[in-house]
């Protein structure tokens, strides 16, 4: 299969790892979108990234939030650069973005349950302020 060497996502740069991911103009409007109104530093290139999730985001269920924001904005610019390369069909950033709240929102909320089954096993209730989804509308731009 013919690959292009050119970026299937803003058609300007090489097709590196760090390019798709993070000095792609495409992919910078998705990271952006999570990351610059919070307080949070996001990672610039790919060597960052394991640093970054382990050590400059607050530990605990924010640390989550963003690894799990990490893994499904690589995953989402992964699977538009196939769809592009495979189908030809574009879609708009703001796309991806809005596919991803909605999958992290249903992730979330299912692991607030999962947390609120296993304590009414023993009793007690968590606090609402501490959970996922809570902490995700605090910190993230939806
Ligand atoms: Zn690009």
């Amino acid at each position: 299969m013919s690959v292009p060497s050119t970026c299937l996502l803003c058609g300007l740069g090489d097709e590196s790892r760090d390019h798709i991911y993070f000095s792609c103009s495409y992919s910078r409007s998705v990271w952006d979108s999570f990351f610059t109104q919070t307080s949070f530093n996001q990672p610039y290139t790919f060597s960052e990234v394991i640093r970054w999730v382990h050590h400059s985001t607050p530990p605990g269920k924010i640390r989550t939030i963003c690894k799990l924001v990490t893994q499904a904005v690589f995953y989402a610019i992964w699977n538009e650069r196939n769809k592009r390369l495979h189908t030809s069909v574009a879609r708009h950033p703001q796309l991806i973005i809005r596919e991803i709240q909605i999958i992290l929102k249903a992730k979330l909320y299912g692991m607030d349950q999962n947390v609120g089954n296993t304590n009414r096993i023993s009793s007690v209730r968590p606090n609402p302020g501490d959970r996922y989804l809570h902490l995700w509308f605090q910190n993230f731009p939806s």
